[in-house]
C-alpha cells in the first residue's frame, strides 16, 4: 500500500452514521416496481425517475432534466408506449476540476413471489441476523445508483466540497436493451457531456463473495447462423429418406466443425490475433480470488476444462470461445416425429477479445464454413450470415482512475482490488468510451452471488455502506490524481 493516503475518515464516519438514512432510500426505491420489459408496468418505470428527480433535487444537483426518449419500437403491445426517460443532473461545475459522469440504471428484472422468492420482491427486507438487504433492484441496480447520491448527502453534511463535478446519466430500459441510450450519449457528447473526463459504471458484481475487484475488459460477441436449405418442404423420411439430400445431415457436420470438445476453436486465423500474454498481465490472476470449485458450484457439475484458477479465468476473459447455441427449423420436441426438415438454420457465436479484428473474424468464419460446405459435395445450399455484433473492451488497469479507484477499495476494505474481467458484454461501455473519448471504469458494489437476475436478489449491507466509501473516496483519489 505505497501511496498518499487522503484523510477521508470524517467521509467514511458520516456514511456510517447516515447508514438508517441510506438504508431507507433503497426500501423507497425497491418499493417502486420499476420492471421494463413488462409494458403495464412502464407508469412504475415513469415514477422511479421522477423519484430519482426529488431526491436529486433535494440534494442541490442542479440541471435536472428528464429527456423523453420518445415512442418505443416494436415489438409492443401498446404502439403508443413512451419510453422511460433518462435522468440527467449535475452536482458542481468548477473548471478547475475534474467532471466525472456516472451510470447507472433505474429498472430491474421482473420478479414475482411465485417465482420463488422467500419474501415480496418489491417490499425491503432486512435480514437484520446476516445484515443483508433483500429486494428486486437491490444490486442491480439501485442500490449502487443510490450509492452515487449517498456520497452527495455525507459531503452535504460534513459541508465537504466535492472533489470533482459530477454528472449523472441514470437510464430506465437497460435491462430491456437500452433502447434510445445510444443515440442520447453521441447527441449530448458535446453537449451535457461535453466537459467529461472519465465515466464510471457501477453495474457489474465481484467475482467471488470475499473481495472487492475493478473491471477492466469484457469480451465481445460476434453471433452467426448457417441457413442450409433443399427440398421445397418439410418431407417424411418414410417416403423420402435415403433418397433425397438431407439439410440437417449437412449442417450438423458443419457445425461439428467449428469447435472440437475441448473448446478449441477449428477455424483457422482466429487464435492467431489474440494478443499475446504478457508477464504483467498474467501476474495479475495470480492474486485473484478464485477456484475450481467456485466453478462446478456455479456450473453445478463437474465439467471444467481447466484444472486451475489461472486457465479458467483466461479462457473467461482473455481468449475467445466458440459455443454452438441451436438449430431453428429442427424437430426439437419430445417423441419420434420422422420429419426430414427442409429448412435449418444453426445458430452459433464466437465470444471476442483483443486483438481480434471483427470484420477479420467474420471472413474467417465465411471461408472456412463455405469450404467444408464444399467438402460435402451436396446438393443442397447453404449461405452464413452475420447475425449480431458487439465489440469487445478493455482498459487499462493501471491508468489513472483504477489506480484511484484501487486506493479507495484498499482505504475501506484493507486489501488490494482484485483487476477482473468479464466473460460476457456491458455494451454502454463501448459507446461511452466511443462517443466521448474518455476512459471508462467499472466499479462494481455487489458481491458474485447477489442474484442479480434471480430469486431473492440481494446487498448485503457491507457492500451498500462500504461501497458508499468506496465509490465517495474514489472520487477523491480520482480529484487529486
Ligand atoms: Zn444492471
Amino acid at each position: 500500500m505505497s501511496y498518499e493516503k487522503l484523510q477521508l475518515q470524517p467521509l467514511f464516519d458520516t456514511i456510517d452514521e447516515l447508514k438508517p438514512k441510506f438504508i431507507e432510500r433503497l426500501q423507497k426505491a425497491i418499493a417502486i416496481p420499476s420492471v421494463s420489459g413488462d409494458e403495464t408496468l412502464r407508469p412504475k418505470v415513469v415514477e422511479m425517475a421522477h423519484f430519482l428527480v426529488k431526491e436529486l433535487t433535494t440534494l442541490g444537483f442542479a440541471d435536472i432534466e428528464l429527456r423523453e426518449l420518445g415512442i418505443q419500437p416494436p415489438p409492443v403491445t401498446d404502439p403508443k408506449l413512451e419510453l422511460p426517460p433518462i435522468v440527467l443532473g449535475r452536482f458542481g461545475k468548477d473548471p478547475k476540476k475534474k467532471t466525472v459522469l456516472v451510470y447507472g440504471h433505474y429498472d430491474v428484472q421482473p420478479a414475482l413471489k411465485e417465482d420463488g422468492w422467500s419474501t415480496e420482491p418489491f417490499t425491503m427486507f432486512h435480514d437484520e441476523v446476516k445484515d443483508i438487504l433483500y429486494g428486486r433492484g437491490s444490486t442491480d441496480d439501485k442500490g449502487p445508483v443510490l450509492g452515487w447520491l449517498n456520497v452527495i448527502e455525507a459531503h452535504n453534511k460534513l459541508g465537504w466540497e466535492l472533489p470533482v463535478n459530477l454528472v449523472v446519466c441514470f437510464e430506465g430500459m437497460e435491462e430491456s436493451g437500452s433502447l434510445g441510450l445510444d443515440e442520447l450519449v453521441a447527441q449530448e457528447s458535446k453537449k451535457y457531456f461535453k466537459e467529461v473526463d472519465q465515466v464510471t459504471i457501477s453495474d457489474n458484481y465481484w467475482l467471488g463473495t470475499t473481495k472487492p475487484v475493478l473491471t477492466y475488459g469484457l469480451r465481445g460477441c460476434n453471433y452467426y447462423q448457417i441457413i442450409v436449405e433443399g427440398p421445397g418442404a418439410d418431407l417424411h423420411s418414410g417416403i423420402f429418406g435415403g433418397i433425397i439430400a438431407e439439410p440437417m445431415t449437412d449442417l450438423i457436420k458443419v457445425m461439428s466443425t467449428l469447435v472440437d470438445s475441448i473448446g478449441k476453436i477449428l477455424i483457422p486465423g482466429v487464435s492467431d490475433m489474440v494478443a499475446p500474454l504478457t508477464d504483467k498481465e498474467d501476474a495479475l490472476y495470480d492474486a485473484i480470488d478464485f477456484s475450481v470449485e467456485e466453478l462446478n458450484a456455479a456450473s453445478g457439475s463437474k465439467t471444467s476444462l481447466h484444472d486451475n484458477k489461472k486457465d479458467i479465468l483466461k479462457h473467461r476473459w482473455r481468449y475467445p470461445s466458440l459455443s454452438l447455441h441451436g438449430i431453428e427449423g429442427a424437430f426439437s420436441g419430445s417423441g419420434a416425429k420422422t420429419v426430414i426438415p427442409a429448412k435449418v438454420i444453426g445458430k452459433f457465436s464466437i465470444r471476442t477479445v483483443p486483438n481480434i479484428v471483427s470484420k477479420t473474424l467474420d471472413e474467417l468464419v465465411f471461408k472456412y464454413v463455405n469450404d467444408e460446405f464444399k467438402k460435402l459435395g451436396s446438393l443442397n445450399k447453404l449461405k452464413i450470415e452475420l447475425i449480431h455484433d458487439g465489440a469487445y473492451w478493455v482498459s487499462d488497469p493501471f491508468n489513472e482512475s483504477f489506480t484511484a479507484a484501487s486506493r479507495a477499495t484498499q482505504d475501506v476494505w484493507n486489501v488490494v482490488p482484485d483487476f477482473t474481467r468479464e466473460g460476457g458484454s456491458i455494451p454502454i461501455t463501448l459507446t461511452f468510451e466511443r462517443e466521448l473519448g474518455v476512459d471508462v471504469l467499472l466499479l462494481p458494489m455487489g458481491r458474485g452471488d447477489d442474484g442479480a437476475h434471480s430469486i431473492n436478489e440481494k446487498l448485503d449491507v457491507s457492500n451498500y455502506i462500504n461501497g458508499c466509501k468506496t465509490l465517495g473516496g474514489y472520487l477523491h483519489y480520482y480529484g487529486k490524481a
